[in-house]
């Protein structure tokens, strides 16, 4: 089963993208999850940069971890403190519709 430890050790993983250290388990929020969706926002423990991620977790196969949203949308999502159970929906559609290419950050071991 998916649960939140999983959830931030697979985020644990991941680097920021500004300055390259890695997430700590206490700059990691979990915003919500649909299904096997999972919204996130990170914060870099060293350059506090904030960022909204989102992970896909299934059942044999290896996480992926998506954090390259645009700055528009980063924008839109470090400026509020809350996501609506609307924009968390709205993400996820964006995420079922987007075929280009991921980000693949996350690969196992
Ligand atoms: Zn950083």
């Amino acid at each position: 089963m998916v649960n939140e430890s999983i959830i931030k050790k697979l985020m644990s993983s991941i680097k920021c993208a500004v300055c390259g250290q890695r997430y700590e388990e206490d700059g990691i929020k979990i915003l919500g999850h649909q299904e096997d969706l999972w919204l996130l926002r990170v914060s870099c423990p060293v350059c506090h940069t904030q960022c909204l991620a989102a992970a896909v977790i299934k059942e044999d196969k290896a996480p992926q971890v998506i954090t390259d949203l645009t700055g528009v949308e980063q924008e839109k999502f470090t400026s509020v403190d809350r996501l609506t159970a609307d924009e968390v929906l709205d993400m996820h559609n964006f995420l079922k519709n987007f075929d280009g290419d991921f980000s693949l950050l996350f690969s196992p071991k």
